[in-house]
């Protein structure tokens, strides 16, 4: 039984609650053991393990807790395993941070195994930070039983499943241009970029490049200057002039009209005819070509090409900058366009992807990387302009010197998205770099038709921002050349080339030239040492240096966290696709897309998954949580407070409330202090209340419910249909995965049970009729408590708790089934009554309020136009008290919907203040702690008026206030006292036992 005080204390209470449910196993016990009751499968998409959790966490976290409670509670086996995600760059950045190691060079020198092993360190120390805020908000799991990514049997499941995907041939080996974060080291999968774009504003440049037309192919001028005296130009914009250096070539749109311009005496410029608003000065029309024509044209090459050799601007390096100098051609690109810069594009094959394509495809003969004029830090390589600088540093120094040389027409800021490194911040740059892709564009197809058979809230995303990402899937760039993650299964032979991939340990045992250690950690550098006998020739393999992109570890975590299929093969076949899963919007592109490609290409055949499955049937997604002005949460801005202390104010059952309730799920989140507070307000302080109510007044004597419908009060008969009614709509939502919907419904029920039921039945308790009376209020009252509590519980699972071991049932809420719906119970057309008659009484207690006359003053009528609660006695009884009025008229002719009559007669005025001073009295019983049946002696000094309204009916006085005496004097011996007005009349009174 829970201590009373307790429960106005959220933080007491909840941590009392937590006590309680691990002390007698209640989330085990409601895991229940007979396997052969049906099984709602989850998957827990695992949180990173770097930094503290946040409330990103918490909301997935309790969408997820409440749909596993209500499936429980539902009669399904609802297993719950957490999961972590141990690997790769957050837990790699975290540690750098922690090391203050600023590159992959320096983790070199300090070594990797050293590093990793701080890697492993730090994730077991941040594990126990997020347990123990999941754990208190509620989220119930096993936690002594999760799964994490960095084990040997979760690393060797995902070897099978990319094993799987290389005997299918979707593992292929590229050289490309690829979105890299030269800070980190590596490259980035498409969907990581989408994660980090960014609005920033940047310096763009129209650049001249002189033509050189003039000059046969190949014949390079002799002597230090340009022998070319025309100043004809080709005008080039570009948004990165650190890519300048690495120029090769103009690209033009084969379609596209060209113009030469004049501008001033003897610059000319060509450029499309559709930009010419470039221009920033008069200009004349000379010549005219289609794009198809430019290709005859050769300009001068701003720097040298070849980073063999030192690149150094031309004209900047005396005598040797004649003999390197080179003309770049003009090339035909569909890819072209009129939409911006200048319909010229300058194409450096290294640093962008459609530019690599076009030089492999139209000038097979260069090899690129030659022009790698950056290297892997992001830095200006040696003897390349702004050598050592950071390619963004770099821009200001190539600006500066095109200016100096009379090649740069102007500058102009443009304010565009960039992509930056997801973890780290770093500007992103394109750089050519081999790794290994899964052929994500042949299971296209696949994936848009697996994609229809997933619910998804809300609905939108499934064909919308999911829908397009699968429609246009690339590639995956599934290798890292960092060091914290799951080694790539595949090795190499040095001798004849031969390459392949293994996809379990027994495999690489098997070929392993040395005996392989039983317990090895399979990371690096432990998993590098091994070498393998090659297939082919007998020679040595090596195992290539990369580990996985972590999304395709979380991606494999359906069979990876039950080491499929070397370990509990019915397990995974059973639980597989998930029932149902949740995580914020994000990972559309990150978890939500790779489970999704995954089990796309596990399931093409069926090898014990099914064929052509999606790896989750519902999934529902969060939005965003921002702070009351609608920013980012960020540390810098300090702009939310603390879980912990929402914790301690309001209790975690507020916050999921909250979270669940006050943003339509996948909306964006406006998240503050007062917000929560707000729903304690709301919800939980009215249960408290509501509880309290039963345990002060209720016969507690009435143990079992039994009733005859017809024969309760009309108040029980309402709150008997509105709870079957909103259970109705609740599990009606929940079986949708419409989560807010279902809580929305709850705060309702809430409000009519505490601001109605409880309210308007005061009377019944605390002054009943009869005994029975008391006994069939109270036993409804407990009821409704129960039944509150049973569907409350998967969403406020601690004040649901309370309630019901208040009430003593059972062992807990949480081992209870759903409450079954009572159709016969909900009584529509006394639904409509009620909401008729609150309506009413709101307008009429607005008409009060108008003219300022308190709610205790009785009023003699009410007039209402409409008929419906005509000859409903009952109703219009509980109107009356509402509103408290005398009389109640129907009357079609008035002219609003009701008419209050105000004006206060002498009778009703001294019943208005006999009223004003029985509740002065019931205040300070309850201030003095008083039980309704402990009997009172009063004493009173008053103006003569208030003593004669009371000595004109002191016995019905005694009766109201349960008092034996009341003394017209003043007294020191009291409990409670007050000194106050009735009206503008001044009274002392006291009272006590
Ligand atoms: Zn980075
Ligand atoms: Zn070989």
């Amino acid at each position: 039984m829970l201590d009373n005080s307790k429960l106005s204390n959220p933080k007491e209470l909840e941590e009392k609650i937590l006590k309680f449910w691990e002390e007698n196993q209640i989330y085990q016990k409601s895991v229940k053991k007979d396997f052969k009751i049906p099984i709602f499968s989850f998957y827990d998409g695992p949180p990173f393990l770097s930094g503290k959790p946040h409330y990103g966490h918490l909301l997935a976290t309790t969408i997820k807790d409440i749909v596993t409670r209500f499936f429980s509670m539902k009669g399904y086996r609802v297993e719950r395993r957490v999961g972590w995600d141990c690997h790769g760059l957050p837990v790699e950045k975290y540690v750098e941070e922690l090391l203050g190691i600023k590159n992959k060079r320096e983790i070199e020198k300090m070594g990797v195994e050293k590093f990793n092993q701080a890697c492993r360190k730090a994730v077991f120390e941040t594990k126990p930070l997020f347990e123990k805020t999941l754990q208190r908000i509620g989220r119930w799991a096993d936690y002594k039983n999760s799964y994490m990514t960095l084990e040997n049997s979760y690393i060797e499941s995902v070897w099978w499943v990319f094993k799987k995907l290389w005997d299918l041939d979707l593992v292929y080996k590229d050289f490309r241009v690829t979105p890299y974060c030269p800070s980190c080291g590596t490259p980035l999968s498409n969907f990581e970029v989408n994660q980090g774009y960014r609005d920033v504003a940047d310096e763009s440049i129209y650049v001249k490049f002189q033509i050189s037309n003039s000059l046969p192919t190949g014949d390079l001028p002799k002597g230090g200057k340009s022998q070319i005296n025309s100043k004809s130009y080709f005008l080039v914009w570009t948004t990165t002039p650190w890519t300048l250096p690495a120029n090769v070539a103009l690209a033009v749109g084969p379609k596209i009209d060209y113009v030469k311009v004049k501008i001033g005496a003897n610059e000319e410029y060509i450029l499309a005819e559709a930009r010419l608003s470039v221009l920033k000065e008069p200009y004349k029309i000379i010549e005219r070509y289609k794009g198809v024509d430019l290709i005859d044209f050769k300009y001068e090459q701003l720097y040298q090409v070849q980073s063999s050799v030192p690149t150094l601007p031309t004209g900047q390096a005396g005598g040797r900058q004649a003999k390197f100098k080179v003309q770049g051609s003009i090339l035909n690109a569909d890819f072209v366009s009129t939409e911006d810069g200048t319909g010229i594009v300058h194409i450096a094959p290294a640093f962008g992807e459609d530019d690599f394509n076009l030089i492999k495809t139209q000038e097979p003969g260069l090899n690129i990387k030659d022009v790698i004029t950056v290297d892997e830090e992001g830095k200006m390589k040696k003897g390349v302009i702004g050598e050592g600088l950071f390619v963004k540093e770099a821009d200001k120094k190539i600006i500066e010197d095109l200016k100096n040389r009379h090649l740069l027409y102007r500058t102009e800021e443009i304010s565009h998205s960039y992509p930056f490194c997801w973890r780290c911040d770093t500007p992103l740059i394109y750089y050519p770099i081999k790794s290994w892709y899964v052929e994500v564009t042949a299971l296209r197809q696949k994936l848009v038709k697996n994609n229809k058979k997933i619910n998804w809230a809300p609905a939108y995303l499934k064909e919308g921002r999911f829908g397009k990402w699968l429609a246009g899937a690339k590639d995956w760039a599934i290798s890292r050349t960092r060091f914290w993650g799951a080694p790539l299964p595949i090795w190499e032979c040095e001798k004849c080339g031969n390459v392949d991939a293994f996809g379990s340990f027994k495999e690489i045992r098997k070929f392993s030239i040395k005996p392989v250690p039983e317990n090895m950690d399979f990371h690096r550098p432990q998993i590098d040492e091994i070498k393998l006998k090659c297939g082919k020739c007998s020679g040595e393999m090596s195992r290539v240096s990369y580990v996985f992109d972590c999304w395709f570890e979380s991606g494999a975590m359906p069979y990876a966290q039950w080491h499929y299929p070397f370990e509990r093969k019915d397990v995974v076949e059973k639980t597989f696709p998930a029932d149902f899963i949740a995580e914020g919007l994000d990972q559309t592109r990150g978890w939500f897309y790779t489970l999704h490609v995954l089990a796309a290409a596990l399931t093409l055949k069926n090898i014990g998954l099914g064929k052509d499955k999606p790896a989750f049937k519902n999934v529902v997604v969060n939005g965003l949580i921002l702070d009351e002005y609608g920013r980012k949460l960020s540390k810098k801005l300090m702009n939310y407070p603390e879980p912990d202390e929402i914790f301690e104010k309001y209790g975690a059952d507020a916050l999921r409330l909250f979270l669940i309730s006050s943003t339509a799920v996948g909306e964006d989140y406006r998240f503050s202090d007062k917000s929560v507070k707000e729903i304690y307000q709301k919800v939980i302080a009215k249960l408290i209340n509501s509880l309290k109510f039963y345990d002060l007044y209720a016969d507690k004597k009435v143990q079992n419910l039994k009733f005859k419908v017809q024969s309760l009060n009309i108040l029980d008969k309402w709150i008997l249909a509105r709870l079957n009614e909103a259970n109705q709509n609740i599990s009606k939502a929940m079986v949708n995965y419409q989560l807010t919907e279902a809580s929305r419904f709850l705060i309702d029920l809430v409000d009519d049970l505490s601001n109605w039921y409880i309210r308007r039945s005061r009377k019944r308790f605390q002054k009943p009729e009869n005994e029975k009376d008391l006994e069939q209020a109270s036993a409804i009252l407990k009821y409704i408590l129960i039944e509150f509590a049973k569907l409350l519980a998967p969403f406020t699972p601690f004040i649901s708790e309370a309630i019901y071991n208040e009430l003593k049932i059972g062992t807990s809420v949480h081992l209870e089934e759903w409450p079954k719906i009572n159709k016969k119970l909900i009584d529509k057309k006394l639904l409509i009554a009620m909401k008729e008659l609150r309506d009413t009484a709101t307008l009429a207690l607005a008409k009060r309020a108008g003219v300022k006359i308190k709610v205790r003053q009785p009023l003699a009528e009410l007039k209402i136009k409409k008929a419906e609660l005509r000859n409903k006695i009952d109703l219009l009884n509980i109107l009356k008290d509402e509103i408290n009025v005398k009389e109640i008229i129907f009357d079609s002719k008035i002219g609003g919907e009701i008419e209050l009559n105000t004006k206060i007669t002498p009778e009703l005025e001294v019943e208005g203040t006999k009223r004003e001073l029985i509740r002065l009295v019931q205040d300070l019983r309850q201030e003095a702690g008083y039980k309704p049946k402990d009997r009172i002696h009063l004493w009173i000094e008053a103006v003569p008026r208030l003593q004669k309204i009371m000595e004109a009916d002191l016995n019905g006085f005694k009766k109201e206030i349960n008092a034996e005496n009341i003394f017209f004097a003043k007294t020191d011996k009291f409990d409670a006292e007050i000194s106050t007005k009735i009206n503008s009349e001044q009274l002392w009174v006291g009272i006590k036992k």
